[in-house]
């Protein structure tokens, strides 16, 4: 096929690009010497990254006075370098196991910089978090009894966020497997925390919620449910120092609103069978047809979307309950503080993942497969893919084979579906053995959530880049540690 068929044939997903990336991919000595030493998959982090998206969220916050404290949720990204980078810059840290909260606690993090939201807290996670009196977010009865008895032992108190779901919006109740429902959570406040009650040891301190999915209305409906629940408790002397809505902030990934749009319509009349596949085996990524009808919906992250980050966060705030008052100003009113736990937000142009090429060949249906030295759980989300466009790097570039080629890239694990991208993607031209592919803005789960060690794989090395305001000193990539 000639550039124009397969650039028309192909829908494009043109990644937006952080400038240390560009510049990053255009050492290649640079990259060369880290693939020698340290093997292929690279995942390379650059901490200012995190940084900026920390004080976006932070100016907003401050524009609206508003009382506010930000933890990074961790298992996003596991590299170190974030949770010393949000130590410098004062971001806390929402830890999700017992290594991720000793890591903290072992660089010396303040403990109210800290909190444990973990989904399962092990005796040996609760004893590390009440003898260091880190918040701990509890999700049901079994948990605060587990908390009380430890602190009991320890003869400490243990602070409580208490966890709660179930708000209503258009509607409909939202279905969560995590939290109390607001009526259980009111009933476990008032009558069985605190000093001769049930649960004497734990002390309450604040809401928390985490919803699924990306909306910012049903986020802005929760925090107005529970601010209700805060005035009752108030009534009842009983205060609450915070609302946690978790994390879930928008992240966009793609340059060009018209390339999604062509996207999601040509995967469309691919599945019907009326355009050539543009995903592998013509997997519909959510779509499918029964009995002759396109059924189903994009099963991926919203990889295009127009209110990320700070601007969620901004939308949210100015959500109305029905007398007209904006969230912000409900909060500001009575002096809760807002909690905040992005994860992938916060590592949002943070990182790239870089693997070798390492084989080219034809399957039996005559599709180009580019094999690359790492695997696919090296580069997973829950996302049924991951759709913005590689870059392909070469050391030599020959330009009289430069035609532009579609294939699928393939990885290391002895299974039928370990594609990497399960869309087919355009590459400038056939990679050569030992080319690059680069796929940028990884850092949020992409490299970490799901990596595993079958084969007996050894995990990606996770690199920090290192460069000084001053230009003449050359780039540096060194180990996470
Ligand atoms: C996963 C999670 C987060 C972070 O979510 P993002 O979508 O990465 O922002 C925050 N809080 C809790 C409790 C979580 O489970």
């Amino acid at each position: 096929m000639t550039f124009n068929n397969v650039s028309m044939t192909y829908p494009r997903l043109t990644p937006l690009m952080a400038p240390w990336v560009t510049s990053l991919i255009s050492q290649q000595e640079l990259l060369d010497q880290a693939f020698q030493q340290y093997g292929s998959p690279l995942n390379i982090h650059h901490t200012p990254a995190f940084a900026d998206n920390y004080q976006s969220y932070v100016a907003v916050l401050q524009h609206h006075e508003l009382r506010h404290q930000i933890f990074f949720a961790r298992k996003a990204n596991k590299c170190k370098a974030f949770v010393k980078e949000a130590q410098r810059i004062g971001c806390g840290i929402d830890t999700a196991s017992y290594r991720e909260l000793q890591q903290c606690l072992d660089l010396s993090f303040e403990v109210d910089q800290l909190v444990l939201t973990a989904a399962i807290k092990s005796e040996k996670v609760v004893r590390l978090a009440v003898s260091h009196q880190i918040l701990i977010v509890v999700d049901n009865l079994d948990e605060c009894i587990l908390v009380n008895r430890i602190a009991q032992e320890l003869r400490m108190s243990a602070r409580v966020g208490v966890r709660v779901s179930g708000f209503h919006s258009g509607g409909q109740q939202l279905y969560s497997r995590f939290g109390f429902s607001l009526d259980q959570a009111m009933e476990l406040i008032i009558h069985q925390i605190g000093p001769d009650r049930m649960f004497e040891a734990l002390r309450f301190t604040g809401f928390h919620f985490h919803l699924n999915g990306y909306s910012w209305q049903e986020r802005g409906t929760a925090l107005i449910e529970v601010i209700q629940c805060i005035d009752a408790l108030r009534e009842r002397d009983i205060m609450t120092e915070f609302i946690d809505v978790g994390g879930g902030f928008l992240v966009n990934y793609l340059a060009y609103k018209e390339e999604w749009h062509t996207f999601i319509e040509t995967l469309q009349c691919a599945v019907r069978g009326q355009h050539v596949p543009i995903t592998f085996l013509n997997t519909g990524l959510g779509f499918e047809m029964i009995h002759g009808q396109l059924h189903g919906h994009l099963q991926t992250y919203p990889y295009y979307n127009e209110l990320p980050r700070e601007q969620f966060l901004e939308a949210m705030l100015s959500y109305q309950n029905s007398q007209g008052e904006a969230v912000a100003s409900l909060l500001r009113t009575r002096d809760i503080a807002l909690r905040l736990e992005p994860g992938r937000s916060l590592v949002d142009q943070a990182g790239t993942t870089l693997a070798k090429v390492a084989f080219r060949k034809h399957d039996s249906q005559n599709n180009l497969l580019i094999g690359l030295e790492m695997n696919r759980t090296q580069m997973t989300s829950s996302s049924a893919d991951f759709l913005i466009d590689p870059l392909l790097i070469s050391s030599t570039v020959d330009t009289r084979s430069s035609e532009p080629t579609v294939g699928f890239l393939v990885g290391a694990y002895c299974l039928e579906q370990d594609i990497l991208l399960k869309r087919a993607v355009v590459l400038p031209r056939i990679p050569a053995i030992g080319d690059i592919v680069c796929f940028p803005n990884t850092a949020g789960y992409m490299m970490h959530f799901f990596e595993s060690e079958a084969h007996l794989f050894d995990l990606a090395t996770n690199l920090v880049l290192i460069h000084s305001e001053d230009t003449q000193v050359p780039l540096q990539l060194i180990e996470d540690m």
